[in-house]
């Protein structure tokens, strides 16, 4: 094998556990654990990109902001975004190196702060519904509407929440960053799908309060930086047809026409499973060559051997 370019995806679970306090020094040892499985890749002889979730990150960030707002004037929710990438990309570049020194490994890592570009006119601002930050009653829900113009929806009788929309990446605005990169470092990229920007008339770009699916940011830079694989770490193995049912059946390896059958037939879950099968689909598409991967991180290094995971490639 010559080198393999390879876009690893980190869901949510690579970052925190589950019922573990949501403090920094909790992120950190997770992130630690995480970084020993990832050293692993690299010394399987991978070029390695991370890409990695933030959901539960920069709704913290968003959250203190607000509550401190009679102290220090509250971010906007790219710049929330933005901090979000710093410190997890801290914590990965901590973590990491310390993973690769104990593997002999001198490889620097590296995190780019990074935009990515979103159409304005995204089918995805109309109808916006990714919920994020803190929780409202419904008078607070209401002045907000009024004050700021938010959207603000019901979050399953929990109380009112802003959402806000989630539209496609178009494009990664440090790609070419990412390339000089590339061959000398791991670099960290598009966490939590990477800032949403849309570009202004006299060209020059805007962040806005927009979350993008990490899943299809991965994709993007996948696609962008010609990588041979995109691998999505996630909670299960396998992606699987007929999911938490008594005939649930774990997909192996799968041609795109398999993939898109099953998406087809609903098997996936919008926001969760869904949008991972889209960028592998959306991957393995481009060219022929592309294989995706869907698997968790305890089983990355089998899945690149093709003993495990969900495997998604044009043609079997
Ligand atoms: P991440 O943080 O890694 O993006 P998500 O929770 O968004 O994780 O998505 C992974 C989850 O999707 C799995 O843990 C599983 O509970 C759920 N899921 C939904 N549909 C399926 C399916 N068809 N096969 C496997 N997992 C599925
Ligand atoms: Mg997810």
């Amino acid at each position: 094998m010559g080198f393999c370019k390879l876009v690893i995806a980190l869901g949510g679970n690579a970052l925190q556990e589950a019922g573990a306090p949501a403090t920094a020094e909790a992120q950190l040892e997770v992130v630690k654990k995480t970084c020993e499985y990832i050293a692993d890749i690299s010394c399987k002889g991978y070029e390695i990109a991370i890409v990695h979730g933030n959901g539960p990150q920069v709704g913290r960030i968003l959250m203190a902001s607000k509550a401190a707002e009679n102290i220090t004037p509250p971010m906007p929710f790219d710049v929330c975004g933005s901090m979000s990438q710093g410190y997890i990309g801290y914590h990965i570049q901590q973590s990491l190196r310390r993973a690769l020194d104990k593997r002999n490994k001198k490889v620097p890592v590296v995190t780019l702060i990074t935009q990515a570009v979103v159409d304005k006119d995204d089918p995805a601002f109309k109808n916006p519904t990714k919920p994020i930050g803190a929780f409202y009653t419904k008078e607070e829900a209401d002045k907000l509407k009024t004050e700021k113009g938010y959207v603000m929806k019901d979050d399953s009788g929990r109380g009112w929440r802003r959402v806000v929309a989630s539209p496609v990446p178009k494009r990664i605005v440090e790609l070419p960053a990412v390339k000089v990169l590339w061959d000398s470092t791991i670099c960290v990229a598009a966490g939590g799908g990477g800032i949403p920007v849309v570009e202004q008339e006299d060209g020059s770009l805007k962040g806005v309060a927009a979350v993008i699916d990490k899943d299809l940011a991965a994709e993007r830079l996948a696609e962008d930086m010609n990588a041979d694989i995109l691998m999505i770490l996630t909670e299960v193995e396998k992606a699987a047809i007929n999911f938490n049912k008594p005939n649930q059946v774990d997909l192996g390896h799968i041609t795109v026409a398999e993939a898109e059958k099953y998406m087809g037939e609903g098997h996936f879950a919008a926001g969760s499973m869904l949008p991972k099968i889209e960028a592998a689909v959306m991957f393995a598409k481009a060219n022929p060559s592309h294989k995706a991967i869907i698997t968790s991180l305890y089983k990355a290094v089998d899945a690149l051997e093709d003993k495990t995971g969900t495997i998604i490639t044009l043609n079997k």
